[in-house]
C-alpha cells in the first residue's frame, strides 16, 4: 500500500511542529524518518497512524483518504520503542492478543489463530520460545514478539518508532539487518523513525531526513550521503570536515587546490567553507597537481581504518582524514610529516545557510 501526505501540518497550542510535509511511499519500501530528538518523527508517525490528528493537510493509502479515520480502521501495525509486552502472557499469547480481540464476525477460529501465531513466530524466529513470558527474553527478543504482534493482522502499513534505540549496540546492529533482509520478504510499506543516523543509512531503501518539523531532503542512503542538499544533512549524517575557502568564478580554491563547482550550482565571489567527508580524502608524501600542503600531527591506528590529523595553515582545525590500515602500510606516514592531500568529493552550500553551523 503506498502512502501519501500532502501538506501535512500540525501545531500544539500555536506551536508550529510540523510545516508542508510532503511525500510519497511506495508499495513495499522501507523508509526511515530520520532527524534529531524533537524534530516531529513521532507526531508525524502518529499522524500516519491516526493516533493524532493534522491541523491541516491530507493522508492517502493508495487512493484512499484516510485522514479522518480512525487508528483501527486503518489497518496498520505499530512497534514502539518500549513496547511493553503482556508480562502476564507467553510470547504465543501476545502475539494472538489482536487476532483473538477481532470482532466475531471478522475473528479466524482457533486453529487459525494458533497457525497463524506460529507462522509470524517462524517469521520472526522465535518459535521456540512460544511459551515463555517476556521476563524471560532478551531485549532483542522482546522486541521481535512486538514485531510479531503487530504483523499478525497482516497490516498494509507497518509503523515503527525508534524500535531499537533502547537496546545495546550490538543487539541493535543484529537486529536492523535482520529488519531489512525480513522487511524485503514481506509485502508490507514500513515507516521507520529513528534518530541514529548509521541505523537509517544501513536499513532504509529511502531516507526522509527531517529538522524542526520541516523536511530537509529525501532520498537513498547514498544520495543523501554523498549529495547534502543543506550543511545541516550534512553535518547530520556523519563527520565532515569543514574547510575555510573561497569562490572565484564558479571554482572553489583551497589553498592549492582549485575545484570547478559549476556540478553544484552557480556562485558569486565569495569565502566558502567546503565540507568533506575524511574517507573522502587522499594523502601523498609526494605533491601532486592540485595538492594542499600540512603535517600530521596525529595518527590513531585502532582496527581497520586509521585516523590522521592533518594541520594545515590557513585552516582554524586539524584536518581529520581515515584510511584503510594497507594504506597507511602504504604510505609510511609519521607523526611530524609533511604530507599532500586533496578532497575527492566537496559540498558547499550557499552562505546564509552556513552561518548557523559556524563555531
Ligand atoms: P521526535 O519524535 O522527533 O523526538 P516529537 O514528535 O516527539 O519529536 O516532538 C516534536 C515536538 O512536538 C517537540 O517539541 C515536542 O515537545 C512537541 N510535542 C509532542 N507531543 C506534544 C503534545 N502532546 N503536546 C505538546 N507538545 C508536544
Ligand atoms: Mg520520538
Amino acid at each position: 500500500m503506498s502512502i501519501t501526505l500532502h501538506n501535512i501540518n500540525k501545531s500544539f497550542e500555536h506551536v508550529n511542529v510540523l510545516e508542508h510535509i510532503n511525500f510519497s511511499i511506495k508499495q513495499g519500501e522501507l523508509v526511515a524518518l530520520l532527524g534529531p530528538s524533537g524534530c516531529g518523527k513521532t507526531t508525524l508517525l502518529r499522524i500516519i497512524a491516526g493516533l493524532e490528528t493534522a491541523s491541516s493537510g491530507q493522508i492517502y493509502f493508495a487512493d484512499r483518504e484516510v485522514t479522518k479515520l480512525s487508528a483501527k480502521q486503518r489497518d496498520i501495525g505499530f512497534v514502539f520503542q518500549n513496547y511493553a509486552l503482556f508480562r502476564h502472557m507467553n510470547v504465543a499469547e501476545n502475539v494472538a492478543f489482536g487476532l483473538k480481540m477481532k470482532p466475531r464476525s471478522v475473528r479466524l477460529n482457533k486453529t487459525a489463530i494458533d497457525e497463524r501465531v506460529n507462522q509470524l513466530l517462524e517469521l520472526v524466529q522465535l518459535d521456540h520460545f512460544a511459551k515463555r513470558y517476556p521476563d524471560q527474553l532478551s531485549g532483542g527478543q522482546r522486541q521481535r514478539v512486538a514485531l510479531a504482534r503487530a504483523l499478525a493482522s497482516k497490516p498494509n502499513v507497518l509503523l515503527l518508532d525508534e524500535p531499537f534505540s533502547a537496546l545495546d549496540a550490538k543487539v541493535r546492529k543484529d537486529l536492523r539487518r535482520w529488519l531489512r533482509d525480513f522487511h524485503h520478504e514481506l509485502n508490507v510499506t514500513s515507516i521507520f523513525v529513528t534518530h541514529d543516523q548509521e541505523e537509517a543509512l544501513e536499513v532504509a531503501d529511502r531516507i526522509i531526513l527531517m529538522n524542526q518539523g520541516h523536511i530537509e531532503q529525501i532520498g537513498t542512503p547514498a544520495e543523501v550521503y554523498k549529495q547534502p542538499k543543506t550543511a545541516f544533512v550534512a553535518h547530520f549524517l556523519g563527520d565532515v570536515n569543514l574547510l575555510y575557502g573561497y569562490i572565484e568564478n564558479n571554482t572553489l580554491i583551497i589553498g592549492d587546490f582549485h575545484k570547478d563547482m559549476r556540478e553544484q550550482g552557480t556562485w558569486s565571489d565569495q569565502s566558502a567553507l567546503a565540507y568533506v567527508r575524511p574517507h573522502e580524502i587522499s594523502i601523498a608524501k609526494m605533491a601532486r597537481k592540485n595538492d594542499i600542503q600540512g603535517e600530521v600531527v596525529r595518527i590513531h591506528t585502532a582496527g581497520p581504518t586509521v585516523f590522521l590529523e592533518i594541520a594545515v595553515a590557513g585552516q582554524p582545525k586539524h584536518i581529520d582524514v581515515s584510511i584503510s590500515y594497507r594504506q597507511y602500510e602504504q604510505q609510511q606516514v609519521e607523526i611530524g610529516d609533511t604530507v599532500y592531500w586533496q578532497p575527492s568529493l566537496v559540498n558547499i552550500f550557499m552562505q546564509d545557510e552556513l552561518l548557523e553551523f559556524m563555531i
